[in-house]
């Protein structure tokens, strides 16, 4: 048999109507699904009866062998991640497991969590910004604090990934200790939790009380830049025209 194909698709950030018709076709299309277990159960009804390839979170690499074998196989193969594939998610680390392999594969792009949160918040990210993930799996954490304090240095809004987990719990208030050394506690921010999914929320704050505020992995955090303002519950980045 010859080689199939893997599409390395980003689904949104949850909900049908947050893909892409080029994701929704690329799903059709496939006859085998790798991905972590809780994003297929978030697709469930779009991949019934194709074979899957599940499994943990922290197995990425394995899912990406697994999803390369497959498509050797002759597999027509989807990997997904949540959002967009190539920020924070799969895209990366498939592209280097597949490299020199004679597989074809296509990146189809979704909706990354700043543009549907902002979307949510109103117009955060008008201007420049800057995304900053909170992990430190992967990524040392003098690295990350290097990147707030280029962040706020610069006067870029600010969009945080990862702000929380059970083992990070306290990962947001020093990353807002580190902006507060720079940026004034009346900076407006937002949060955003299970944006497209179930108990989908939104909340505006400041800098200051930030930290105070309930976060966990489903949340993704908004700092404004120096000219952000809440115009009638909406966080809002101006633009620059003259005249508002
Ligand atoms: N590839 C994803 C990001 C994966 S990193 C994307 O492009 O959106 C995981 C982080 O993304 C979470 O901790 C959270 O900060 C953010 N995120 C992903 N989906 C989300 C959702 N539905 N609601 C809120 N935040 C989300």
């Amino acid at each position: 048999m010859g080689n199939g194909k893997i599409y390395v698709i980003g689904l949104g950030p949850g909900g049908r109507e947050q893909m892409t018709t080029r994701a929704l076709r690329a799903l059709e299309e496939c006859n085998c699904v790798a991905g972590y277990g809780l994003y297929l159960n978030l697709i469930e009804g779009l991949i019934a009866g194709k074979e899957r390839i599940e499994t943990g979170m922290t197995r990425e690499l394995e899912r990406c062998r697994a999803a390369l074998d497959a498509a050797l196989d002759g597999k027509t193969v989807a990997l997904v991640s949540s959002g967009d594939a190539g920020v924070y998610g799969m895209a990366g680390p498939l592209l280097e497991v597949c490299a020199g392999s004679p597989v074809p594969i296509e990146v189809i792009p979704g909706i990354t969590a700043a543009c549907s949160g902002g979307a949510l918040l109103g117009s955060p990210l008008t201007c420049d910004f800057a995304c900053v993930s909170l992990s430190d799996l992967l990524t040392p954490w003098e690295v990350i604090e290097q990147r707030l304090r280029g962040a706020a240095a610069g006067d870029f809004a600010l969009v945080l990934y990862n702000p929380s987990s059970k083992k990070r719990a306290d990962a947001l208030p020093r990353a807002c200790a580190i902006l507060l050394e720079t940026l004034p506690p009346e900076t407006i921010c937002g949060l955003v939790r299970s944006i497209g999914r179930k108990g989908e929320s939104r909340t505006l704050t400041t800098l200051g009380g930030l930290a105070a505020q309930p976060c966990d992995m489903l949340t993704t955090v908004f700092i404004g830049n120096s000219k952000t303002r809440a115009v009638d519950g909406w966080m809002v980045t101006p633009r620059g025209y003259r005249g508002l």
